[in-house]
């Protein structure tokens, strides 16, 4: 174990959305054992990089979420997978958007960061440079929960009220994860499969540098959850940081941005964000959102919007 010369600290949300009472149990395990898989990278001396990917990958692998395992369906029964990674060292970025048959989007993002010259993928294209690359890929139905066909069955009314609908159940659980190791560097990733009975080809926010995450060693790291169209149009993650920037609290522009997200587009959603000296903020502006933080070997987590929890490390 090494002196921690500054602050590490590791946040992560499992999706802001009216978690129904049958996934509450597992949405904050879920967020809990992300949130101890990523600090102990940082622990152990890692960079914020690879404890935001470690906390994401395990919230994709866990069903209760709606990323990589667990995903929701498209109105042709579809996965298709959106994700990002930033580096707030360089900026450095990498996304991936409608990609199919992949379990860990979070790290074929990060391998389009790393070995290409573009920040994004899509698609067919996405596709192809995971086989390029050896990333696996999946039968869809090995990333399709029994729950999600049934919901799925239910009547599709995405394209009418899919605001409400948003805040009912029919949409859920992207999840995201955002860091500061002990060098003070920022990172954020973000991962999900979208809204259920999206349209075809519908990418939200979530791949989207600014919008559903931003990382930048001046201000800080920030992963978004909510309704996607909303957040495109505001790009909560850069409003964020701006008011950040502008000398607010991260408490504070993380209250306001959602604050002006729901005022001006009526959008509901939630928000993690953490500052380069160790500062870490939640909020969210739909029913539930779970989400945990590790700061000093003491666990905190919640899940209503008055919850906060603590346990020690072990
Ligand atoms: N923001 C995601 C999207 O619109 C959904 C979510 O956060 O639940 O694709």
């Amino acid at each position: 174990m090494i002196d921690l010369k500054m602050k590490a600290v590791l946040v992560v949300h499992g999706g802001a959305w009216a978690i129904p009472e049958e996934l509450s149990k597992a949405s904050v395990e879920g967020v809990q054992s992300a949130a101890r898989q990523g600090f102990s990278v940082l622990k152990s001396g890692g960079c914020a990089l690879d404890a935001v990917e470690v906390a994401v990958r395990a919230m994709e692998d866990n069903t209760a979420f709606d990323a990589g395992h667990g995903s929701v369906l498209n109105t042709d029964g579809e996965v298709e997978l959106d994700a990002l990674i930033m580096d707030g060292r360089t900026l450095a970025s990498g996304a991936v958007s409608s990609v199919k048959n992949i379990a860990n989007p979070v790290s074929l993002a990060r391998a389009v960061m790393e070995k290409t010259d573009h920040v994004m993928l899509t698609g067919r294209g996405a596709n192809l440079f995971a086989e390029r690359v050896g990333v696996h890929t999946v039968p869809t139905e090995t990333l399709v929960t029994e729950y999600e066909r049934k919901e799925w069955e239910k009547p599709k009314k995405y394209m009418t009220g899919v605001k409400e609908l948003f805040n009912s159940q029919w949409a859920h659980d992207t999840v995201g994860a955002v860091a500061v190791d002990c060098s003070g560097n920022v990172a954020c990733a973000t991962s999900t499969g979208g809204i259920r009975n999206k349209m075809v080809g519908r990418v939200g926010d979530s791949p989207v540098i600014g919008s559903g995450g931003y990382a930048d060693n001046h201000s800080g790291a920030v992963s978004c959850t909510g309704h996607g169209e909303s957040i495109l149009k505001v790009t909560l993650a850069r409003l964020i940081l701006f008011h950040v920037e502008q000398g607010k609290e991260v408490s504070q522009a993380v209250e306001v941005s959602l604050r002006y997200m729901d005022e001006r587009v009526q959008g509901g959603g939630g928000a993690i964000a953490v500052t380069p000296s160790g500062k870490w903020a939640i909020n969210f502006t739909t029913e539930r959102m779970a989400w945990a933080a590790v700061e000093n070997d003491v666990l905190w987590y919640g899940l209503d919007p008055s919850d906060k929890f603590q346990e020690e490390l072990q």
